[in-house]
């Protein structure tokens, strides 16, 4: 089914009886050549570039709950590449590449918004470091700018910038591509051109053991029956954990809540994204005039996707402190995500000691903007057996090799990530 201005037309008049569900599930074959673990946008994305790149259609995604019911669906929807190491500017900025032509490419409405990714630098040591940063970006391709104070005052005209803030702002970092998408339609998008090449998607049936002999991965447990297939890849975000432990493999990851929040909706005013970096804070207006705000972790391991008050105290701290209009608003909305977080702060794909099994995880609460790119780049090497250079230095052995790629700069304490 083709999505156009022509065919909303034709239904708005003749009826809507006749739309498709875009979500068919097949019968259960025993046999697929790949599965996929996990629904969300990048399991999805993989299974979607596996069959429209690499014409491998005989793959099944199992997803444990419904898909898009993870992270995908529940972050601020911000993507970027301003990333000073090369191994994460790289997958990102491959991934901005990406999401720009994306909605033709699924013929769905993904909502790309290149509103302009800007962030905050308090003071003048932070803004030569942005300055070093925005020049690996430009030297790596993408763009990126330093923004003064009276620029900037112009540029988002509502920031309080005043030398009496508790945290005055002296400048910024902007990348005019970085924006927001919207992140349920990619889960959506990616499910149905998937589905149209002949992938089967599972929804409510999470696999639950491996089939693991010599070494070797031989299929997948689920409630529904075991499933034989030659490679398998786990893409479950904040489960990676307990996912990775049914085939005995330890990962180097914690998963720890990260909370989102939604106000109520008031006319459009903030037409960029705006990063605050003193504590964190970052903040974007819908299309229907909500204001979404993040913040950083709960600081702690949890599953529960409950949030701590703490946390919100602290983010809506920072939010008035850049935008004080905010506190006349009330919210509406608030949600948690399970981050998988690693030690060096950074993903990990690729292989895992078990042939046959890859491993897609560690992208805490920034891994939305990869996710086409990572879908992309885990199926060229499913497809081809071959290391693509973009996810070669995310390998699970770097933590044993101390090629970590730490781009805070923070050490081993994921919940500071
Ligand atoms: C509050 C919050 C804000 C964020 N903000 C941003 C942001 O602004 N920008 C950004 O780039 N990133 C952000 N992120 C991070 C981003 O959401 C994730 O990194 C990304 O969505 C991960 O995608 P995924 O497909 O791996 O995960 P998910 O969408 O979580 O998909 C994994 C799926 O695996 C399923 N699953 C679990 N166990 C099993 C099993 N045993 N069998 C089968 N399926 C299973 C789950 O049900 C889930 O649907 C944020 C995260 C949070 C929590």
């Amino acid at each position: 089914m083709h999505y156009s201005g022509l065919s909303l037309l034709r239904r708005a008049v003749c009826g809507s009886e006749d739309w498709a569900s875009i979500l068919t599930e097949p019968g259960m074959a025993r046999s697929y050549d790949i599965v996929v673990v996990g629904g969300g946008g990048h399991g999805l994305a993989t299974a979607y570039y596996l069959a429209s790149k690499h014409h491998v259609t005989n793959v099944a995604v199992f997803e444990a709950g419904w898909i898009g019911g993870g992270n995908t669906a529940r972050n601020t929807t911000i993507v970027r590449s301003d990333y000073l190491l090369n191994a994460s500017f790289g997958l990102k900025n491959h991934a901005l590449q990406l999401w720009a032509d994306l909605s033709q490419e699924l013929n769905f409405n993904l909502m790309y918004a290149p509103r302009g990714y800007i962030d905050l630098a308090h003071s003048d040591g932070e803004l030569e470091h942005f300055t070093l940063r925005a020049n690996a970006m430009r030297l790596g391709g993408a763009d990126a700018s330093i923004l003064g104070l009276p620029d900037l005052q112009n540029r988002v005209p509502q920031l309080s910038v005043g030398a009496d803030a508790r945290y005055p702002v002296c400048g910024a970092l902007v990348q005019e591509a970085g924006g927001v998408v919207r992140h349920d339609a990619v889960a959506w998008g990616f499910a149905r051109k998937a589905i149209e090449a002949g992938v089967h998607v599972f929804q409510n049936c999470p696999v639950t053991g491996f089939d693991i002999r010599e070494g070797r991965l031989r299929g997948v447990q689920t409630p529904r029956g075991n499933i034989t297939c030659d490679q398998a890849v786990i893409s479950v975000a904040g489960a990676s954990v307990d996912v990775a432990k049914l085939a005995s493999i330890d990962l180097p990851v914690m998963p720890i809540n990260v909370q989102a929040f939604v106000t109520e909706p008031v006319k459009p005013t903030l037409d960029a994204v705006v990063n605050y970096n003193a504590g964190l804070c970052y903040i974007s207006q819908t299309t229907k005039g909500e204001f979404v705000l993040g913040g950083a972790t709960d600081g702690y391991v949890s599953t529960a996707r409950r949030g701590s008050f703490a946390r919100i105290e602290d983010v809506l701290a920072r939010a008035t402190q850049m935008f004080p209009f905010l506190s006349r608003l009330r919210l509406m909305r608030h949600w948690s995500g399970t981050a998988d977080i690693a030690m060096d702060g950074n993903a990990i794909v690729g292989d895992t000691p078990i042939k046959g099994l890859k491993i897609n995880t560690g992208w805490g609460y920034a891994g939305f903007k990869a996710t086409p790119a990572v879908g992309h780049e885990m199926a060229a090497l499913l497809a081809t057996g071959r290391m693509p250079d973009l996810i070669a230095p995310f390998a699970l052995d770097r933590f044993e090799a101390g090629a970590l790629i730490d781009d805070a700069g923070i050490g081993p304490y994921p919940w500071l990530h």
